[in-house]
């Protein structure tokens, strides 16, 4: 298959590398054709995850091979996106278990990394709702895992990072709806005790919700934000003007790189000021279309153009619930300090740990902030954001990540050993390997 080298990058634009890229344009093709590679979706992932020597674009292949109206489950090959199915099955009374806050993810991406939404603390992450999957190996054999066929390569595969193989196909259950649109509410916190307050509220709670904070507000407000809560409405409840055709927004984009200096304390200082404002007056319930409450960044394409050329990290982690308001607190003091105006601050709350041997998810709070790249002061933050998360038990999300360190991963992973003895199984000689297994070391032994 013919190679290209081109300059790519995860979603923040940090790093860029060169890489060689093939492009499969069947499933049969779909192969381990070089000494190393790693399968690559649609790029969302933020840092080195889907870069490395040869990187195999699976965006072609994208059918959908089987879907059950009536049992509402879904078959389709790796490459296809969420927003593609989710055209096809919405319109039919269905919807995904799980879904991260992009829909222009591959539903390859989904499964190797193990992707959490806004209703972990009820349903859990992706992996949870897999039926099965067909995994390349290596050795170019095809094998189907599941929780109950070949289970411990499809819990070393759910989060693994694309590192046992390639993600052929998947086999999904959905959920019913009954209509395209969310019963959403939102409720303001002056500071992060209130926003933890409501979290922990039983009366608020929701199948969905997502805190967005301020996280510029400091002193007597540090933490204030807006909790977002919502469910899927039901057709019966919604006003006459909604029950009408649903109209597809078409997105609009980001035309060019914003020059470093226009987002400075002082502008997402008075952005914060006016969301704020703005979104917690929303107390009474109301209606938003699914495209809006689970993907409002999707509808400006290109927004990681805001960061300018040299991007950015997005730094997620997750605390065990019992030090989670103490270590929040300190990250948030300790990027308020930095002066880094973060535009994205996110608090989630998350449910019990997943199966996956390397899944980010665990009973807690997670709490997602984008960091410009302007300078190498960045890196020096994120080790200190790492010495709060590691002295709380937490971890970083590897879909998230650019900069962790290979020590600080095996203290954040305890199943990493486990995982590990899959992997060598599978691929004896490292030939699933990306820029974020080779920066982590992934693929070798403890100590
Ligand atoms: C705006 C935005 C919001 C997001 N919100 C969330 C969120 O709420 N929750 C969350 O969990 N994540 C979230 N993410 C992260 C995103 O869901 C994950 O990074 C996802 O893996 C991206 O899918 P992708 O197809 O772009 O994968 P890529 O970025 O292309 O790849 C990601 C990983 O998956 C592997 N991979 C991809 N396809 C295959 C395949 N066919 N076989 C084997 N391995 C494969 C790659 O090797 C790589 O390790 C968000 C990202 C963005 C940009």
């Amino acid at each position: 298959m013919n190679k290209l080298n081109r300059p790519l990058s995860g979603w923040g634009r940090y790093p860029v590398e060169t890489c060689a890229s093939e492009r499969p344009e069947r499933y049969q093709d779909l192969r381990a054709s070089s000494p190393t590679q790693i399968a690559r979706g649609q790029g969302r992932s933020y840092g080195d995850a889907a870069l490395g020597e040869t990187v195999i674009l699976t965006e072609r292949v994208n059918r959908m091979l089987a879907f059950d109206v009536v049992a509402g489950t879904l078959r389709a090959e790796a490459g296809v996106t969420l927003a593609e199915i989710l055209d096809v099955i919405v319109p039919q009374g269905w919807f995904l278990p799980v879904t991260p806050g992009t829909r222009f993810v591959s539903l390859g991406g989904c499964v190797a990394a193990d992707v959490h939404g806004k209703n972990h603390h009820h349903d859990g992450a992706f992996g949870q709702h897999v039926i099965d999957i067909e995994l390349i190996l290596a050795n170019n054999s095809r094998v189907t895992c599941s929780a109950t066929e070949n289970a411990d390569l499809f819990w070393a595969t759910v989060g693994g990072m694309g590192l046992t193989g390639i993600i052929g196909e998947v086999s999904l259950r959905l959920i019913p709806i009954s209509s395209p649109y969310m019963q959403v509410r939102h409720h303001a916190a002056a500071n992060l005790t209130a926003t933890f307050a409501l979290f922990e509220n039983a009366a608020l709670d929701d199948a969905y919700s997502v805190a967005w904070i301020d996280c510029l507000a400091t002193g007597e407000s540090l933490g204030r934000s807006v909790l977002m809560t919502g469910h899927h409405a039901a057709v019966v409840d919604l006003p006459n003007t909604l029950q009408s055709a649903v109209k597809i927004k078409p997105a609009k984009s980001m035309p060019f790189d914003l020059p470093a200096a226009a987002l400075n304390p002082l502008t997402v200082k008075l952005f914060n000021q006016f969301y704020y404002t703005r979104e917690g007056r929303k107390t009474q319930p109301f209606f938003a279309h699914y495209t809006d409450y689970f993907y409002p960044l999707d509808g400006i394409s290109h927004w990681n153009r805001l960061y300018g050329k040299s991007g950015f990290v997005q730094y997620q982690c997750v605390i065990p619930t019992a030090g989670a308001f103490g270590a929040v607190t300190a990250l948030l003091e300790k990027l308020a300090v930095s002066r880094r105006p973060s535009f994205l601050a996110v608090l989630k709350k998350l449910g019990a740990q997943d199966q996956g041997m390397l899944s980010f998810p665990l009973a807690g709070y997670t709490l997602a902030l984008d960091i410009p790249m302007r300078d190498a002061g960045v890196l020096a933050l994120t080790r200190e954001l790492d010495a709060i998360v590691l002295a709380h038990g937490g971890r970083v999300y590897l879909a998230k990540d650019a900069v962790l360190n290979a020590q600080t991963f095996r203290i954040m992973y305890p199943r990493h050993a486990e995982w590990l003895r899959v992997k060598q199984l599978v691929d004896p000689h490292g030939r699933f390997a990306s820029s974020l297994s080779k920066r982590l070391n992934l693929g070798a032994q403890h100590g």
